[in-house]
């Protein structure tokens, strides 16, 4: 097996998102594609010139960094993606989606702008799939390249149908797991527990016997346990933040908390898109501690308040 590291640029921190090229003996897959920008479209194309097309697409997950250009391939290859994953799209395409968490996030009291803005680029996610057919996979599902195979490893979290490919002691982690930065774990859908699911996932990774570890952004990663447990880490003292912010307050809201966390720089100081995405992370914390019953949602006329249980 033959792995080629297609770096594509995108904006950010990140700068770059790392396609993989995986060449078996007789078939080969490309994991996940690049944004919906004509620099991902030259770039990801002159790597195909040289190196194959792909017979197989692997999109980890629905990111548009991930998915973005996954139309290029519609007629050449055939696109995977996990049952969940595609349910989720169907589920964030829906007027459902933006009617249900709309009224949560109001109701958690976050401004109405924040709102406006997580809404905003629902039509460009169309339009990313527009025409593409997805075959699905689920956990343990296997795709073959020839006498080599590859199997798929469900690793909800980041999203909720989040997949891994694992190949012999090799893992393809899409963005479950980096080095320079917490993936970020968002509440979208009431029902969803993503940072219990996301804990689970990394315990799932780590009990695996893994020399190379591939994320979607960064370099190799050798040594997974000791990042497994800096991401465990930091999320404990998330909740532990979170809680201490509700004890001093005595009872507060959503939005209240997510401006008290200390992120990376000040809440007044984050991006629209930082702060979407503190947002996210926020309610996924406190969801986590609602279902465990270190805290209590109180709902009291249209909104929603947190106290300590006890
Ligand atoms: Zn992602």
């Amino acid at each position: 097996m033959t792995i080629f590291t297609l770096k594509l640029p995108m904006q950010g921190p990140l700068k770059y998102i790392n396609s993989y090229l995986v060449k078996g003996n007789e078939e080969s897959v490309l994991i996940d594609t690049g944004l919906p920008t004509q620099e991902d479209v030259t770039t990801l194309s002159n790597y195909l010139k040289a190196y194959g097309y792909p017979n197989f697409v692997v999109i980890t997950h629905y990111h548009p960094d991930h998915m973005g250009l996954v139309r290029l391939f519609k007629d050449k290859s055939i696109i995977l993606i996990s049952d969940r994953e595609l349910e989720y799209v169907t589920y964030l395409l829906s007027e459902e989606y933006e009617k249900e968490m709309r009224k949560y996030l109001l109701a958690n009291g976050f401004p109405e702008e924040f709102i406006q803005r997580m809404f905003r680029n629902r039509s460009r996610f169309s339009e990313i799939i527009d025409g593409v057919n997805f075959n699905t996979v689920k956990d343990g599902d296997v795709i073959k390249l020839g006498q080599e195979q590859m199997r798929v490893l469900l690793t909800p979290g980041h999203t909720m149908g989040h997949i891994c490919l694992v190949y012999e002691k090799v893992v393809f982690c899409g963005d479950h797991i980096l080095q320079d930065i917490t993936p970020n774990i968002s509440l979208l859908r009431l029902e969803d527990n993503p940072l219990k699911a996301y804990l689970e996932s990394l315990d799932k990774v780590q009990k695996l016997d893994i020399e190379l570890l591939y994320p979607a952004h960064g370099e190799v990663l050798k040594d997974v346990s000791k990042r497994v447990e800096e991401i465990k880490e930091h999320h404990k003292r998330r909740l532990e933040e979170i809680m201490n912010i509700i004890r001093t307050l005595g009872k507060t809201s959503g939005f209240n908390i997510a401006s008290r966390i200390s992120w990376y720089k000040k809440w007044d100081e984050l991006s629209a898109f930082d702060k979407q995405l503190a947002m996210g992370e926020t309610l996924a914390h406190i969801k986590y501690l609602v279902e465990e019953g270190f805290i209590r949602e109180v709902n009291a006329s249209g909104s929603i308040y947190y106290t300590m249980s006890s």
